[in-house]
């Protein structure tokens, strides 16, 4: 999938000529030949601005601290200079683990290897991609076989570390992919203990959407002076993309969005909800109403979760019901709308969901229903987007009563912070959405609470 010239999300880099190649060209960078004809083979005309200002430094030997959303072409970013790399230092029989990437969720794991396969077809480098909810076996015997670039998420990685299946000795390139999402899930451990297991000599990249004070401090203590390169702002949304609200009950929700989604122009959807539960009750509603839908949420087995995405990548399933992060690195060009079905109560998510349409220089549509408990959300979208957004009133189900009142400012209820120590119960069967665990089925572990027995009834 190629990002159309005018499509990045900042415009292309000028290019300025420089004899037959252009300083935004791949050529200009002088990588090996078979990875230029792969990249020419994936139709990259031009570098993208994340790929023209962190390849440099990276072929450089430098550390890289990287701000970038998915969509801005930052795989190839990161995978290239490692694959230049090893294709001029080939391994002597076996291959060691010369790079590993580490990845949040099995989903971003799987599109970074789809990723590398294409930017080594012309090379002779192996690669596997590692993460839980999944047979071990055949992960384990490609180890065995010997790999160059092995892309994980981290529970997976760490239990196969611990059957003592992976050698770390040979890495010298680490990569730390969505970082903060990573974080929010609550990996920090294992980062760490990931982190522990590596040579110290090695080239390091972080790569984040979010640049939050728990991600710099995680990133100075493990990248040496890094290059520090910002392509998109958090705070900017995509120019491209139509961005309305409507104002709703909760409980009319589902009469708004299947009414919405008889509308043939709406060619293929993504339905943002906040909890997997949600995104189940969408996918039922909506299959009542006799449009078909899938979920892909944490809950579902491996196999759910791909057939779901490929079915939507393929076009067979129009709509998608989706839970932050499992939609998180979804790589589908041509999505020509996005529905907050519920308000997301971190604002920058907001940017990211969006960012699902309005792709590869296509025209996009966000729709938000915000409801009468959501009022405060809304206006944290619109405080860091700096935009407010085009409110459609015309519809049967429009609520008033859920606008923002000129001048008012609304406070969120207070929401359950991620990974401060373990939640009560009651909590987390409120929040749903259930951050924790969505990432690659085994992970993050937590020690398992022991409940105290009675003791038995004296006799
Ligand atoms: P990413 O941000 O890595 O998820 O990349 C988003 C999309 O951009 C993927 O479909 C890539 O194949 C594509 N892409 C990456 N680099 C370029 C480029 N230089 N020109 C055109 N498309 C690109």
């Amino acid at each position: 999938m190629a990002l159309a010239g005018a499509g990045h999300r900042l415009g292309p880099v000028t290019p300025t000529t420089l004899g037959l190649t252009t300083l935004d060209s791949f050529e200009s960078l002088g990588l090996v030949e078979p990875l230029l004809r792969a990249v020419a083979a994936e139709k990259y005309e031009t570098m993208t601005p994340i790929q023209a200002r962190a390849i440099p430094p990276l072929l450089e030997k430098r550390d890289v601290l990287a701000c970038a959303q998915t969509g801005t072409g930052k795989t190839a970013a990161f995978l290239l200079p490692i694959i230049d790399h090893l294709a001029r230092n080939p391994a002597r029989g076996k291959p060691p683990i010369r790079a590993l990437v580490l990845t949040p969720t099995r989903e971003l794991a799987a599109q970074i290897g789809d990723n590398f396969e294409a930017y080594t077809r012309f090379l002779d480098l192996r690669h596997r991609v590692i993460y839980g909810g999944v047979n071990q076996k055949p992960q384990v015997a490609a180890l065995r076989r010997g790999i160059d670039v092995l892309i994980a998420t981290p529970g997976r990685l760490l239990d196969l570390h611990g059957q003592g299946h992976i050698d770390f000795g040979h890495v010298n390139f680490f990569v730390l992919d969505e970082a903060d999402r990573m974080l929010d899930m609550g990996f920090i451990r294992d980062i760490r203990k990931v982190l522990a297991l590596l040579p110290k000599r090695r080239q390091n990249l972080l790569f984040s959407a979010t640049m939050p004070n728990s991600i710099v401090k995680l990133a100075s203590s493990f990248l040496y002076k890094p290059v520090r390169v910002e392509v998109d702002p958090q705070s900017s949304t995509v120019e491209r993309i139509t961005q309305q609200v409507m104002f709703v009950e909760k409980p009319n929700k589902k009469r708004l969005l299947v009414h919405l989604l008889e509308d043939p122009t709406i060619e293929s959807a993504i339905v943002f909800t906040r909890t997997k539960h949600g995104a189940n009750r969408v996918v039922k509603q909506l299959t009542k109403a006799g449009i078909e839908a899938a979920a892909i949420h944490g809950n579902k087995s491996q196999s759910a979760r791909t057939k779901a995405l490929a079915g939507f990548k393929n076009g067979s399933i129009r709509i998608l019901a989706a839970t932050d992060i499992a939609s998180r690195g979804i790589d589908v060009d041509g999505i020509s709308h996005v529905i907050n079905y519920d308000l997301p109560n971190i604002s920058e998510s907001y940017v990211h969901r969006i960012g699902r349409t309005g792709r590869a220089g296509r025209d996009g549509v966000a729709i938000a229903f915000c409801d009468e408990g959501e009022t405060a959300y809304l206006q944290d979208i619109e405080k860091l987007t700096d935009a407010p957004l085009t409110v459609v009133i015309d519809h049967e189900w429009h609520y008033p009563e859920a606008m923002p009142k000129p001048g008012v400012s609304y406070k969120a209820p207070k929401q359950q912070q991620p990974n401060r120590g373990p939640r009560k119960p009651s909590s987390q069967s409120k929040s749903g959405g259930g951050k924790q665990g969505e990432g690659d089925g085994s992970t993050p572990r937590r020690k398992k609470r022991r409940r105290r027995r009675r003791p038995a009834p004296k006799s």
